[in-house]
């Protein structure tokens, strides 16, 4: 498989069909963590890659395949189009800080709207205003589940979306009826993927600079210490290379705690190996998703441990920050509840708030807030520069909730 080169979200309200979707296009099932089979639902970031190709001798759209063999004539001669990875968000309203952090890696998203419920439903509506907020501006809108509805429901239930995404980021974008379970229009579906997500243009001169958004211990329990794997990060890079061998520096790093103070030390460490979709490389370019084993204490990298950090080119890193002001933008309106009545209120002195900054989310307390700006003391410090922008949630009924946008100034 090609090195994956662009990066493209499944967003979505929870059970309309994200993680089939990714399936049907890829054929990996992302959710593998113990907890998502029992429930059924995303609760990690999945990641899946897969090629698109185009068959040579077949028509539009029926040549377009996530296949090596075209399923309209089964010829195995097509054109390699590129590697996509796909970044399997979860719906599921309590999870919108991870919803977030993967935002902060995305190229462009398919916006997955099942088509056997009303449009729009809350998550619908908060992932939308997420990518509006990130910056997220290539958007395809996948109604799926069209095999279980009327074609005169599916055309209604289009008419919901066009009346939905009007004014926002998605107004302009395509909207491609499918199946994901049975298979329909998947074809489609990537001819306008191909059309509307085109691959962003990176700098490979500058430093290697790698947004972490998962990390993992890859041993099996029980191995023994001569035979373990250091520990595994992932993300994607945001510019220039990173090559077997490479130091690298993580920040903020560790957390240690010395006669009483709580420091935070950047770690350094070496790249072993460099995996894109399973396959290793010696050099790793930005757009898609990588891993990178190194040779750090598995125990370090457990279970996200290292989410949210920045890793690159010692030195070179952005600033560390334990406290920043912000501008800030808030929202007329709550978005994501049943309730839609509620507006947002000013940003209020002592408030926490939830705040995602590139994939890292921190708790941050308000010091001092004007109308348009906040200064906030961080619970736990980010790495960014100044300009980032911020998602900013506050915590509404039991749930935290997206009340605006705001950016880094110092
Ligand atoms: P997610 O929460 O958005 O990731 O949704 P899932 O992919 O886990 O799907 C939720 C449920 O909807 C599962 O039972 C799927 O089998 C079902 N489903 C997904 N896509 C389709 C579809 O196109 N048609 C039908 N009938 N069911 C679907
Ligand atoms: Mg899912």
């Amino acid at each position: 498989m090609p090195q994956p080169v662009v990066n493209i979200g499944m967003v979505g309200h929870v059970d309309h069909g994200k993680t089939t979707l990714v399936s049907a296009l890829s054929g990996v099932w992302t959710d593998t963590h113990s907890e998502e089979l029992k429930r059924g639902i995303s609760i990690r970031l999945g990641y899946a890659d897969c090629t698109f190709y185009k068959c040579k001798n077949c028509k539009e759209p029926e040549c377009y395949t996530s296949k090596p063999e075209c399923a309209a004539c089964g010829s195995k001669d097509l054109e390699v189009l590129r590697t996509v990875s796909f970044v399997d968000s979860p719906g599921h309203e309590t999870l919108m800080a991870t919803m977030l952090s993967g935002a902060a890696i995305m190229d462009g998203a398919v916006l997955v709207i099942a088509a056997n419920e009303p449009c729009p439903q809350p998550q619908t509506k908060e992932h939308l205003m997420a990518l509006d907020i990130i910056g997220i501006k290539n958007v395809v809108i996948a109604q799926n589940k069209i095999d279980i509805v009327s074609r005169e429901d599916a055309v209604k239930h289009y008419n919901q979306i066009k009346q939905f995404v009007k004014g926002t980021v998605a107004e302009n974008a395509p909207i491609v009826p499918v199946s994901a379970q049975q298979n329909i229009n998947i074809d489609v579906l990537i001819k306008t993927i191909e059309e509307t997500i085109p691959t962003p243009k990176h700098d490979l001169n500058k430093p290697g600079l790698m947004q972490v958004a998962r990390s993992f211990d890859v041993n099996r329990p029980g191995t023994q210490p001569a035979k373990l794997n250091g520990g595994v990060i992932g993300g994607t890079l945001s510019q220039g290379t990173f090559k077997v061998k490479d130091e690298i520096e993580i920040r903020p790093g560790r957390k240690v705690e010395f006669e009483g103070r709580t420091k935070w030390e950047p770690i350094t460490t070496t790249i072993v190996k460099l995996v894109y979709g399973g396959e290793s490389v010696e050099e790793a370019t930005p757009g898609g998703l990588l891993a990178v084993g190194t040779k750090l204490d598995p125990s370090m990298t457990k279970s996200d441990a290292l989410a949210g950090q920045v890793a690159g080119k010692p030195g070179t890193l952005p600033p560390v920050w334990h406290k920043f002001v912000m501008k800030t933008q808030l929202l007329e309106r709550v978005v994501g509840v049943a309730d839609e009545a509620a507006m947002v209120k000013s940003i209020a002195t002592s408030e926490p708030l939830m705040l995602s900054i590139g994939t890292s989310t921190t708790i941050g307390v308000v010091t001092s807030a004007r109308k348009d700006a906040a200064e906030v003391a961080l619970k736990r410090p980010v790495c960014a520069e100044v300009g980032a922008r911020i998602a900013i949630s506050r915590r509404i009924g039991a749930r935290w909730r997206l009340i605006g946008v705001g950016e880094l100034t110092g």
